[in-house]
């Protein structure tokens, strides 16, 4: 085995990870991290291993596989839900990088059919608006990535049933800032639905905020970042 294969792509993912168990939209192992790995084949991506507790991770537990989902340095196991991860860098080229949490509250919003409506402005400019719950599939199958990635769409976060979140990004960072906003969205949804509190934005502003979060896009693909 070759340790310095990939050796920054291992590194930012378990720094990502350890902080995603610090900030507790995880607990042990569940949930997980992936990069996709530029400048390799398509499919090459670094991912979180199975079964291993998010705070003592270290950056040689980080596991770099192929399409086919077989470790390319002998890096170990990679984690049960790396169908999910693949499935949406397939679907989405602008995507870098993958976080699926089972944080509280996005596990409760999970719960429900309908989602969660755009009821904050950030919800549309950094997720670009209603956040879908995908259709019920078993963790870690083929159905349950093809459900995700049609409740995603071509926005940055879906709620995948029964389980859990997904969040992605064109980094690291931004996947880990959007899981964050997320569990935020989410907790303000499930306190305002016990209250009978809904209001959702006016269209007006929702049309708005939708033209930021395209343009923030589009300056991302001019710049390069995909
Ligand atoms: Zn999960």
């Amino acid at each position: 085995m070759n340790n310095e294969l990939f050796i920054n792509e291992k590194s930012e993912v378990a720094a990502i990870s350890r902080e995603m168990a610090d900030l507790d939209l995880v607990s042990g192992s569940s949930g997980n991290v992936s990069m996709r790995i530029l400048n390799q084949k398509s499919g090459y991506m670094a991912i979180t291993p199975m079964g291993l507790p998010y705070s003592e991770l270290q950056d040689k537990d980080i596991v770099v596989v192929d399409e086919e989902l077989e470790s390319i340095d002998d890096s170990g196991v990679p984690s049960s839900e790396s169908l999910l991860h693949l499935g949406i860098y397939r679907s989405r080229p602008d995507v870098k990088a993958v976080i699926h949490t089972h944080s509280t509250f996005s596990s409760v919003a999970a719960l429900t059919h309908d989602g969660i409506p755009p009821i904050l402005d950030e919800m549309v400019i950094y997720i670009g608006g209603s956040i879908q719950v995908s259709e019920y599939a078993f963790p870690g199958s083929e159905e349950l990535a093809k459900n995700v990635c049609k409740a995603l769409g071509d926005k940055n976060a879906a709620l995948i049933s029964n389980h859990g979140a997904v969040s992605v990004g064109t980094n690291l960072r931004e996947a880990l800032n959007v899981s964050i906003l997320m569990e935020r969205i989410a907790k303000i949804y499930c306190y305002a639905r016990m209250n009978n509190q809904m209001n959702p934005l006016p269209e007006s502003a929702i049309e708005k905020e939708r033209a930021i979060f395209e343009m923030k896009r589009k300056s991302k693909q001019s710049n390069g970042e995909y």
